[in-house]
């Protein structure tokens, strides 16, 4: 069993420490190649005097020299790099056999393409990147022929579940997405546009990154999720249901042809998918505890809610519209939920900045990485100018 290299993109976040932990478990099989990080820089060095990587990243020029000061005062033995140039070559490089892709949002786009063009093991937890790129993400996973895990919990359920040469339209009836409904599946929506930050970060199951936390919050981001699956399983929207399961413990479903359903279920906790990943298709230990079925007294099942969850709606609709819909949606997310946290607008301001954003863009074309970078950035100009109104 040969050891494998492993360059971990957004390595100080709540994905990436996980990664980390997981790793730090099998010395045997995993050596860490490259850490990369945008703000942390502290925190990437302190990493690496654990992990020992080759190179160092951080994303962000304005850290840079922060960055080598840590470094050296650590005594690191290892190369130190800035930008987006040396992220795509970190993540493209002959040594390098698995790439985790743990940045958060459009950010973790050229990294994970230079990842996928050279034909890597990418290990997908940035979402964003396959929302906003699509098809030609995809086309070019073939092309090159990476091999592309997911780590999304749903989809590695989903992925699970699958039979082994993929999605197939005679025998199966549906995939169900479910999702846990975050923390405000039962708060009062007549109290929704005094949301909190801090409420809407503080997910009843899960812990992760602000981003990702407010996405839960406001459901896009099992929209997102839909659109993830669409192009991660070669399937149409119409092949997916959401189901919205509090309990978080089953991670996504798939329904046969002959009614069986097969689900994936296990702790809310991301180490059972990134193992399952890094592992595959063997098994390893992840350190998450077993389900006690004992304890497992009470699992429901839902249909979502959108009066409750706009966000959601609009992403299912983006979905059958198409890629310049779907990336303009996820820049306006991006965009809104920023500000969100920000205090410059309220929570439900988040949907209404990306309908307005997505109503307004959906003429572009696009079909390259360029196209997908113009319409990323033109939309992001149009919901900062919608933000503005507000
Ligand atoms: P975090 O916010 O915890 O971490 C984000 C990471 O990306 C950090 O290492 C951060 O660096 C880095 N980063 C931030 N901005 C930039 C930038 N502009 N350029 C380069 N790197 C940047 O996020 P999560 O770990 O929660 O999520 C990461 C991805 O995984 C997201 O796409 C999310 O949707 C997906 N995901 C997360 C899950 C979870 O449980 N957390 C579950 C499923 C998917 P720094 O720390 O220095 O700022
Ligand atoms: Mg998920």
């Amino acid at each position: 069993n040969q050891i494998q290299n492993i360059t971990l993109l957004g390595a100080t976040g709540s994905i990436g420490l996980s990664t980390l932990d997981v790793v730090a478990r099998h010395p045997e099989r995993f050596r860490i190649f490259a850490l990369t990080c945008h703000s942390k820089v502290e925190e990437l060095v302190k990493l690496a005097v654990i992990h020992q990587p080759r190179h160092l990243v951080t994303s962000s020029e304005a850290h840079y020299s922060e960055l080598q000061k840590y470094a050296e005062q650590a005594g690191l033995n290892c190369e130190v790099h800035c930008g987006i140039e040396a992220l795509c070559a970190v993540s493209s490089a002959p040594d390098v056999n698995t790439v985790m892709a743990a940045i958060v949002g459009a950010a973790g786009l050229l990294p994970t393409f230079s990842a996928v063009t050279s034909g890597k093991k990418v290990l997908l937890a940035n979402k964003e990147s396959l929302v906003m790129s699509g098809k030609l993400f995809m086309d070019a996973v073939a092309e090159h022929n990476a091999t592309l895990l997911p780590v999304d919990s749903e989809h590695n359920a989903i992925f699970q579940c699958l039979p082994e040469q993929g999605y197939c339209e005679r025998q199966i009836r549906k995939i169900l997405l479910t999702g846990s409904g975050g923390p405000f599946l039962k708060h009062d929506i007549s109290t929704f546009t005094d949301i909190t930050p801090e409420q809407a970060c503080k997910h009843p199951n899960w812990s992760m990154g602000q981003k990702i936390s407010v996405d839960s919050a406001t459901m896009m981001n099992k929209g997102l999720e839909f659109i993830e699956a669409c192009h991660l399983f070669h399937v149409s929207g119409d092949n997916i249901d959401v189901v919205i399961h509090p309990q978080s413990i089953v991670h996504s479903m798939v329904q046969y042809s002959d009614g069986s359903v097969l689900a994936q279920m296990g702790q809310p906790d991301m180490r059972t998918p990134i193992a399952h990943t890094l592992s595959w298709p063997e098994r390893i230990e992840s350190g998450v505890a077993s389900l006690d079925f004992s304890q497992l007294v009470d699992l429901q099942f839902l249909k979502p809610d959108f009066e409750r969850f706009p966000c959601l709606q609009l992403a299912i609709e983006c979905a059958s519209q198409g890629q310049a819909a779907t990336t303009a949606l996820n820049a306006a997310n991006e965009i809104a939920v920023a500000a969100f946290l920000d205090r410059k607008i309220r929570y439900t301001d988040i949907f209404k900045v990306c309908q307005q954003t997505v109503e307004q863009g959906l003429g572009d074309k696009v079909e390259s990485l360029d196209d997908i970078i113009a319409c990323d950035a033109n939309s992001r100009k149009i919901a900062a100018e919608i933000l503005e109104s507000i």
